[in-house]
């Protein structure tokens, strides 16, 4: 996976959401109100558009700033904004090419920003549980390993992340309005942070 392009890491995290969508709906319709699914593959979908208007070679910098602009100016829900801000700061710190340095300092970022408007800690329930650990993961590995190495260890700790979720109350979000109800789905906003790093889909 040394040769993965930015291009191809959302493609593959599109391909990966949308086979997923039915128990993402699933999971917000247990515990929040039911939108995640749609707004998700919506959003994505319209990553699609978004990025074959790019040329083939595009610096990755601008795959995932045109990524994070569908996220951010066109997407609702809470998710929306909250994976645009992680797409910008991903944005923000790449060049030409997807680096395992760019993705550490970019989750560091993205998760650093989400906190700031969300005020997620882990354990609350949210997507942070997925995305932290993805973050300590990326920043242990250290700058001169692999992007192929990155995404390895990001999506096993953004996957055990999530499954956490399962067994816990929300504290944030609309999850937390259903208390017990919650417990026993894991959270589609993290689920999908383990999807973006590469852990495979699961209907
Ligand atoms: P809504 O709750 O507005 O319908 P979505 O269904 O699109 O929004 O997104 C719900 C997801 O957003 C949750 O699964 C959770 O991961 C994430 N989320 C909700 N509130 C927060 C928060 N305060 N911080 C981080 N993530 C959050
Ligand atoms: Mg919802
Ligand atoms: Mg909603």
């Amino acid at each position: 996976m040394s040769t993965t392009t930015a291009q191809d890491w959302i493609l593959g995290f599109a391909d990966r959401t949308e086979a997923s969508e039915p128990r993402l709906t699933a999971y917000d319709q247990a515990a929040g109100d039911g939108d995640f699914g749609a707004n998700i593959t919506g959003a994505v979908k319209l990553v699609r558009t978004a990025l074959a208007g790019l040329p083939a070679q595009a610096p990755a910098a601008d795959v995932l700033s045109a990524t994070a602009g569908v996220f951010l100016d066109r997407v609702g829900g809470t998710s929306g904004p909250l994976f645009g801000l992680l797409f910008q700061a991903l944005a923000a710190s790449s060049g030409t090419e997807l680096t395992a340095a760019a993705l550490a300092e970019g989750t560091a970022e993205g998760l650093a920003a989400i906190q700031r408007v969300g005020e997620a800690e882990v354990g609350d329930k949210t997507l942070v549980d997925a995305l932290s650990p993805a973050a300590d993961a990326l920043r242990a590995l250290g700058p001169d390993a692999s992007p192929g190495d990155a995404f390895e260890v990001a999506a096993e700790a953004a996957q055990r992340g999530a499954l956490s979720t399962e067994d816990i109350r929300a504290r944030r979000g609309r999850a937390s309005y259903v208390g017990d109800h919650a417990v026993g789905v894991p959270d589609p906003g993290a689920v999908t942070i383990a999807l973006l790093f590469g852990a495979p889909a699961v209907d």
